[in-house]
């Protein structure tokens, strides 16, 4: 997922800005990529973002299936009624 690329991506710049530079990330990295905690910290704030979009898309569509039943509902009683 693209975004979720772009979080992870966002957070080493934030790191690099913070005063990460290449000789702290080797050195992070020295007992492997995944145990490097810039990494670690960029696949957490990765996947947050994901979950949090998944979650907003997910809200989004509750709302507008409430929505369409609530038209239904003031169709029902337009001619109901
Ligand atoms: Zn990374």
């Amino acid at each position: 997922m693209g975004v979720e690329l772009l979080g992870h991506e966002l957070m080493h710049v934030a790191q690099y800005m913070q005063g990460m530079n290449l000789l702290k990330y080797i050195w992070a990295s020295r007992y492997g990529y995944r145990k490097n905690h810039y990494e670690i910290e960029a696949y957490q704030q990765g996947s947050m973002i994901k979950t949090a979009l998944i979650k907003a898309s997910h809200h989004q569509l509750a709302n507008r299936l409430e929505s369409r039943l609530v038209d239904k509902n003031i169709a029902n009683s337009l001619f109901m009624g």
